[in-house]
């Protein structure tokens, strides 16, 4: 087996395999290593994504298989079940087998060139002179092996492992939430093209729950919490919320996994001598919603284009690599910041002010405001854009005075 290529990618989930394909499609000579025996297993996300973002990668139509529903909006509930919709004209989202859909983008990747290494742990980064030269792989049971690579890119989603290893700023650990998902089958009276949102404290302390119904009668029901048991809690929302147990309390759960989320927007620096760190890794994920697959795989093309540009120029320096971390910023940086402060207003926000507030939405008209928000990924810019209907000054007044009172 070969032990030097241009880049080596740590870890097989969508960011690594999407940086890895788009590599290999300028021509560049990649390896990837992942430490399980097949890719997209153990799955441990919801997999709700937007057609337009996926459209936007080049994604879009994916295989019919792949794809478990499509949404027209959502419905809101607040803690004592008062609900806010909001519906488009057209699917708005999509739910995918995200085993499939690690599966899919590994293919293309590996069509287009990519060696894939299973059951191939990246132990650790080899640093020399303050360069990364490549990684110590622990391969089928036998550690230690080493690869070398101009370029070593940090796929290794929420773990964190190898950046604490090159010094590089983790995640903030302040902004986890423990999440819990489930796929469960006997759903009763789900709304088939809407996912279903549940809000509040006692369910979902610091984030939210879901149900997010596939075409098969199935659903993917899950919900993070900063505190408490997230199993009990999915427990409780499923037993003894108002509105879902009503359509979960007879539900039998099929398969259920525990991950932590990242909510804290990127850490501020995403490169080194040698090294980027793309995806889950680098904390690229929604602050507002978790949601990491999209904002991760944008991030990876850059992470990819801009390691095709070195590997041109022979020039390996953080000081050309930081380009990385300034592109991606372009592309969300404000919309991060926007998402950062409207998670801290929800955090602060008691249940009976979130009551009230999905109370108001449905009473003023809001949904039709909010119809215009078709980049659910980039909520700045979608926020900027609703900003111009009258009803939106009206209502943030009032949110300001909710918060206040
Ligand atoms: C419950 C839950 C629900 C979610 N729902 C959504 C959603 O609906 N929509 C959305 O956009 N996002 C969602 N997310 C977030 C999403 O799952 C992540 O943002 C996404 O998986 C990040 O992809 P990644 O490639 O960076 O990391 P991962 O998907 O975590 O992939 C990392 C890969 O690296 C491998 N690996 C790790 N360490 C090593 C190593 N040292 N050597 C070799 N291989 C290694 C792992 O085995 C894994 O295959 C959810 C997350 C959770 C926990």
């Amino acid at each position: 087996m070969k032990t030097f290529s241009d880049v080596i990618v740590a870890g097989g989930g969508p960011c690594g395999s999407f940086t890895a394909l788009n590599l290999a499609k300028y021509g560049v000579d990649v390896t990837l290593f992942e430490e399980h025996g097949e890719i997209g297993v153990p799955p441990h996300c919801a997999g709700h994504l937007n057609i337009k973002n996926l459209k936007r990668l080049g994604l879009y139509p994916l295989p019919t298989k792949i794809v478990e529903n499509t949404f027209f909006g959502a419905t809101f509930h607040s803690p004592n079940g008062k609900e806010f919709s909001v519906r488009f004209s057209s699917p708005l989202t999509c739910v995918v087998n995200r085993t499939l859909f690690d599966k899919y983008v590994a293919e293309m990747a590996e069509d287009a060139g990519v060696h894939y290494c299973l059951n191939s742990r990246v132990e650790s980064v080899i640093i020399e002179k303050g360069l990364v030269k490549g990684v110590a792989v622990k391969q089928h049971e036998k550690a230690g092996k080493k690869f070398l690579a101009k370029i070593v890119v940090d796929a290794e989603g929420i773990s964190s492992r190898i950046l604490r290893q090159t010094g590089l700023p983790t995640l903030n650990r302040h902004m986890l939430v423990n999440a819990v998902q489930a796929e469960v089958e006997n759903v009763k009276d789900a709304k088939q093209n809407m996912v279903e949102v549940f809000l509040g404290k006692d369910y979902a302390p610091g984030f939210y729950a879901w149900l997010i119904p596939t075409l098969d009668g199935k659903a993917n029901v899950g919900l993070a919490a900063k505190t408490g048991n997230p199993k009990e809690l999915l427990q409780k929302l499923m037993l003894k919320h108002p509105v879902a147990s009503k359509k979960l309390r007879a539900a039998k759960i099929l398969q259920i996994s525990f991950h932590p989320i990242t909510l804290g927007g990127s850490i501020p620096k995403t490169y080194l001598n040698g090294f980027l760190a793309v995806g889950d890794a680098a904390s690229q994920v929604k602050p507002t919603t978790g949601g990491g697959i999209i904002f991760g795989m944008t991030c990876a093309k850059v992470a990819a284009e801009v390691a095709y540009e070195a590997l041109r120029k022979n020039d390996f320096s953080q000081e050309f690599l930081s380009v990385y971390q300034k592109r991606c910023e372009e592309i969300w940086g404000f919309d991060v910041n926007v998402m950062l402060k409207t998670r801290k207003m929800l955090d602060a926000m008691p249940d009976d002010k979130i009551d009230d507030a999905i109370n108001f939405c449905a009473k003023f008209g809001l949904d039709k405001v909010f119809q215009n928000i078709e980049d659910i990924d980039f909520q700045g810019r979608s926020l900027l854009r609703i900003l111009w209907n009258p009803r939106v000054p009206t209502a943030l007044l009032y949110f300001l005075l909710l918060y206040l009172l």
